[in-house]
């Protein structure tokens, strides 16, 4: 199943159809959209042992609408914890000179509200003019169920999906969870691509240009710690819950953005992520203006 979250919370699945994609509203299924805050996406991951059935007679019955007018949203707008991990693959590291490696370092946070779908641009902060804004295209990992202590051997049972992610950065001086948690810092989607429709998630190309220009290109078979062992790394420091995501960590090929640029990312079978980039009028601030010396 191909998940979107879209117009201000409500949840849907993408089907296929003689005019193009269509969108069939899920929402019922988990007591409506709710009021603030967006969480039917995460009632519908934690039911979908439930839902899912009902879930599939309404993509097959239900009536939808064009993918193209509705606007879409981060397929999971409001997990309970966004999950990094920083140089998880050797061409990365090289090209940071970084002494990191996630098997020694592990994961880090960004914050939750980073999170957007396609439907709004990427908006770069103020920052000063020495900072750069770098594209880090990722896997992102949808949990499902509620764990802790989780083996690796036994990990991939709590996976309930797949989508593109970008983990937006500015790069330099100054906590790594700050500078990569501006608004709009980590885009994803379009769709969350359910577990069961993705063969072998340790084999899918991840793809990423900016303005048509290759940038970035990597197989998931180069992650230094592959979905299990993060989900069990995670899952030994704290509970995981349905909706949490994980940003498995970026290849080689970051580089710098500006407004005006089109980023476009794709992995095998999770379509096309494509956003703009504005500046921004805010954002900067007295810790990152301290230094500006660029560093991973
Ligand atoms: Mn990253």
């Amino acid at each position: 199943m191909r998940l979107v979250s879209f117009d201000d919370g409500r949840i849907g699945a993408v089907r296929e159809a003689l005019g193009g994609p269509e969108v069939v509203e899920l929402s019922d299924l988990v007591g409506g959209r709710g009021p603030w805050p967006p969480t039917a996406m995460l009632r519908f991951i934690a039911g979908f042992g439930e839902l899912a059935h009902a879930a599939r007679e309404a993509l097959e019955r239900a009536p939808g609408v064009a993918l193209t007018e509705v606007v879409l949203e981060a397929p999971v707008p409001w997990p309970n914890k966004l999950v990094a991990f920083p140089t998880n693959y050797e061409d990365h590291i090289k090209e940071m000179r970084s002494s990191n490696r996630a098997d020694r370092n592990g994961f880090f946070l960004k914050a939750a509200s980073s999170l957007c779908g396609p439907g709004v641009p990427i908006e770069l902060p103020n920052v000063a003019a020495t900072r750069e804004v770098h594209h880090e295209a990722e896997l992102g990992v949808v949990l499902g169920r509620t764990g802790r202590n989780i083996r690796a051997e036994d990990a991939m049972a709590h996976v309930f999906g797949y989508m593109c992610l970008l983990d937006m950065t500015v790069r330099g001086a100054g906590e790594r969870g700050m500078r990569k948690s501006f608004d709009t810092f980590t885009p994803s989607g379009p769709v969350l691509v359910t577990a069961d429709e993705v063969a072998d998630p340790s084999n899918l190309e991840i793809d990423l240009w900016v303005n048509g220009e290759p940038r970035q290109h990597a197989n998931t078979a180069g992650l230094i710690l592959g979905i299990p062992e993060m989900v069990e790394l995670v899952s030994s420091v704290c509970t995981i819950y349905p909706g949490d995501v994980i940003a498995t960590g970026t290849p080689g090929g970051v580089g710098p953005v500006g407004a005006g640029d089109e980023v476009v990312m794709e992995i095998t079978g999770l379509d096309t992520l494509s956003m703009f980039v504005v500046q921004g009028e805010s954002g900067r601030n007295v810790a990152l203006d301290a230094k500006d010396e660029v560093r991973p």
